[in-house]
């Protein structure tokens, strides 16, 4: 009976020792992935695990890249061909991705709507990137068009020879988007090429707002 007890005591310790192991892992995997994202910067997290480990690996996640994590796969890496894995992994991308255009899409419609929360249309997107309002911009990758920039505040505009704001002459460039997208990581927005007919119908650019800058609801497209 002594053996049998001191059996089961080292089954149960080899247990826990496993245990430890593999979570002493998954912690060390999560921290190498999160050195990794910060380096890289990642969109969409998609994280392969059996159902036990799954638990370990949402406990040990950054919330940064819990924030990102665009579902889970099981398959056996062990045993899986790469393409089989990739497979997967890019159904589950595009799944997250389609979901959040829609989650988009469907924001900008109830702030457009409503007359807050978002705008649309050239005039009325770079006015709120001037007002550093911008939290999501929303462009048609093939958004054309000229804009003008000042090169003393910052400021951007369709049309203009001189900053309305301190009078510098203003630089022109042949690429909207480009000075768009620009305007939008200058104030950390989000940015989104997406086309889609909710944006392509209002002139091809919208954003989603921070704060209402007051620009009125002029549809000016
Ligand atoms: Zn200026």
């Amino acid at each position: 009976m002594g053996r049998h007890d001191q059996g089961g005591f080292s089954q149960a310790r080899y247990q826990r020792h496993i245990e430890e192991q593999v979570k002493d892992h998954v912690q060390r995997s999560c921290q190498s992935l999160f050195d990794y994202s910060r380096e890289g910067g990642v969109e969409h997290l998609v994280v392969s695990a059996t159902e036990e480990v799954r638990r370990l690996v949402q406990d040990s996640l950054h919330p940064q890249l819990e924030r990102v994590l665009a579902g889970w796969i099981t398959a056996d890496i062990e045993s899986a061909r790469p393409g089989e894995v990739a497979a997967q992994v890019m159904e589950v991308a595009v799944r997250d991705r389609e979901q959040a255009d829609g989650d988009l899409i469907e924001q900008l419609g109830a702030g457009l709507g409503n007359g807050e929360g978002a705008v649309a249309g050239t005039q009325l997107v770079l006015e709120a990137l001037n007002r550093h309002a911008v939290g999501v911009l929303l462009a048609c990758p093939d958004l054309s068009g000229t804009a003008v920039v000042c090169p003393s505040c910052g400021w951007l505009g369709l049309e203009a020879t001189v900053c309305p704001i301190d009078g510098t002459s203003v630089d022109r460039y042949d690429d909207l988007l480009e000075v768009m997208v620009e305007g939008a990581l200058d104030q950390a927005a989000g940015v989104r090429l997406i086309d889609r007919e909710e944006v392509r119908s209002r002139g091809c650019v919208a954003a989603l707002l921070r704060f209402d800058p007051g620009l009125g609801a002029n549809p000016q497209v």
